[in-house]
């Protein structure tokens, strides 16, 4: 019998951080309340998609249109939100994401040429053996493609506290998400990408954004001749059923682990 293992981009990252935190979400449909950071972090990508699709569309958004997206969804969320979780005021997350979104719009997005935002991607079956598939999933609702000059490229907006580092742009822990949108972007517009690139947009008090250079997310899923891939070492986990913990993960907390409650492994 076949068994089909669906895992979607956005929680590859969880899924070698903590696999027993991934399974708790993910198969066993354990759930918390996001916070208000990432609450912030969804306005703030609601309001620089909104700018980008007007672009590619040829109509017009400012960037204070774009601003009134991100504050209109920063009020509205559409899932559960715990205000008093991460010690953010609704007032202080507002006053970052307007001045993200102005960055964005006048520094990040004139230098890149979209030619994709918020892309529809088919599922993607991989066959790996003994009658086990993975399924990769997930619209690349945060994530662009745009034309370089090296070929196309996924471009991933990451917003976070720790986003941006010393200026440079964070990508360590970012290649499975985005490689798993190079496979499926790949896939279903049949082009081959040349890599990723992440878009930081800092949420610290300090507000600061770089582009990282382009980076080979593929091979990260997919290994090479000698070193499987993630792909591979997901279907070793979901062959076995095992799920290890990870207590030293910098996630293992209540704040973060919808698992913690009962986990027996918790740091
Ligand atoms: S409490 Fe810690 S070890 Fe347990 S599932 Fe959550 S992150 Fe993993």
């Amino acid at each position: 019998m076949q068994s089909v293992f669906t895992v979607r981009a956005s929680s590859w990252g969880r899924l070698f951080d903590c696999a027993h935190a991934w399974e708790g979400t993910h198969l066993l449909g354990m759930r918390k309340p996001a916070g208000m950071r990432a609450q912030l972090g969804t306005a703030v990508h609601a309001g620089t998609a909104a700018f980008d699709r007007a672009r590619i569309d040829g109509t017009v958004c400012t960037p204070d249109d774009a601003a009134g997206v991100a504050v209109a969804e920063l009020h509205s969320p559409d899932r559960e939100v715990d205000m008093a979780q991460d010690g953010l005021s609704l007032a202080e997350a507002e006053r970052i994401a307007l001045t993200l979104i102005v960055r964005y719009c006048m520094e990040i997005a004139p230098r890149l040429k979209f030619i994709d935002v918020e892309t529809t991607l088919d599922p993607l079956e991989i066959d790996c053996g003994n009658g086990l598939t993975v399924r990769l999933t997930g619209q690349m609702d945060r994530g662009r493609v745009a034309d370089t000059e090296g070929g196309i490229a996924i471009n991933d907006v990451k917003t976070g506290a720790r986003a941006v580092q010393d200026g440079q742009a964070v990508t360590r822990g970012h290649a499975a998400q985005t490689g798993t949108y190079q496979l499926m972007y790949d896939a279903t517009k049949r082009v081959r990408t040349v890599g990723s690139q992440i878009i930081a947009l800092s949420t610290s008090g300090r507000a600061e954004t770089a582009i990282s250079p382009i980076f080979d997310a593929r091979r990260v899923m997919t290994g090479d001749e000698d070193r499987p891939g993630l792909i591979e070492h997901a279907a070793a986990m979901f062959r076995t059923g095992l799920f290890p913990p990870n207590p030293s993960s910098v996630l293992c907390s209540r704040k973060y682990c919808a698992r913690w409650s009962t986990c027996l492994f918790k740091g």
